[in-house]
């Protein structure tokens, strides 16, 4: 049986050095760090995720503002806004919250913030240094971020030697993942869904990311055995066994076969999803000890 990765308790690792250094930040120079979440419509699944990067944020002792535009908000209003808040020296990072009503075109937005106040880590500056190895001056995506954290606490900082397998080229996890790993010297694949034999692939890997947004995809035939697998999906699917029509969360990976090959592995819930809160929190802290011009924690 795997061991088990607890997201949470890693989660709660990072914010209680999140809250330790923001105090000493603020002793030491008066900077509170900031946020601004900026949301647009009604998507109640955004509303969650929103309310609860505020109340993180709270919790951590930041300075936390949310600005929620209408869904009939044109593109110059939120580049208005954009641009109020890069101006803002009380915000150290600013969140759009997507996806976009269709009529905002989201590079444009994202492109227009302020690369040091990226928390999120999607503006080209950070994409690129990322891209280039430098890491430690980007703010690199959270949800990758997490996942490498967790991947550091089964083989430490450095790679050599392990092969990685990343299911998934996204720009907001697969392309990053694939650079933080290649980074720390793992040998990497990125595959995808024009990729042959998927199946063989993901054998091959000592660590297998899926983030793919495909429910139980990958099963545990798939895994190497003793390999770490780091579940990024998050899926709803039907779960008549609850009662009608309920649902319940599963990620890419089928858990119960693969717990049973892997050396290590992260659940759904549970997993993952809670260490994407909390690097926004640390890119935030990180955003904010860089405008204080003092060194920034390390996570
Ligand atoms: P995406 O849809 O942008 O990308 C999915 C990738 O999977 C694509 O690159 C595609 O080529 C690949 N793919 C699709 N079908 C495939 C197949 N059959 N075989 C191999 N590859 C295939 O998704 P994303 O934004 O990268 O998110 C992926 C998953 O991670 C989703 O379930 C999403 O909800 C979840 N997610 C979780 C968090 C978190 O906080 N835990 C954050 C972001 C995304």
């Amino acid at each position: 049986m795997a061991k088990l990765i607890d997201g949470k308790l890693l989660a709660e690792d990072v914010i209680s050095t999140v809250k330790s250094e923001t105090e000493k930040l603020v002793a030491a120079t008066k900077v509170t760090p900031g946020i601004a979440v900026v949301i647009v419509g009604e998507d109640p699944a955004s509303q969650v995720y929103v309310a609860s990067k505020g109340r993180k944020a709270k919790e951590c002792g930041f300075h936390s503002v949310q600005h929620t535009l209408a869904e009939t908000a044109t593109e110059q209003e939120l580049l208005a806004l954009i641009d109020e808040l890069n101006n803002d020296p009380a915000i150290h990072g600013i969140l759009v919250q997507l996806p976009l009503p269709k009529h905002i075109d989201e590079s444009l937005v994202i492109q227009a913030i302020n690369p040091d106040k990226d928390v999120d880590g999607f503006h080209y500056i950070n994409v690129g240094k990322l891209g280039a190895g430098d890491a430690a001056s980007a703010f690199v995506p959270c949800t990758p971020a997490g996942a490498m954290i967790m991947i550091e606490r089964q083989h430490g900082h450095d790679l050599s030697g392990l092969t990685a397998v990343v299911i998934g080229r996204s720009n907001i996890v697969g392309k990053p993942m694939f650079n933080l790993l290649l980074s720390a010297n793992a040998t990497v694949t990125v595959a995808h869904s024009r990729t042959k034999n998927l199946e063989d692939l993901a054998r091959s890997a000592d660590i297998l990311v899926a983030a793919v947004g495909r429910p139980q995809m990958v099963k545990g035939d798939w895994v190497k055995p003793g390999a770490t697998v780091i579940d990024v999906g998050i899926n709803r699917i039907p779960a008549p066994e609850k009662g009608e029509g309920k649902t319940r969360l599963v990620g890419d990976v089928d858990f119960d076969s693969a717990e049973k090959v892997a050396g290590a592995i992260t659940p759904v819930p549970g997993g993952v999803g809670p260490m994407t809160i909390a690097m926004l929190m640390a890119n935030t802290l990180v955003a904010a000890c860089r405008a204080a011009k003092v060194p920034a924690p390390k996570f």
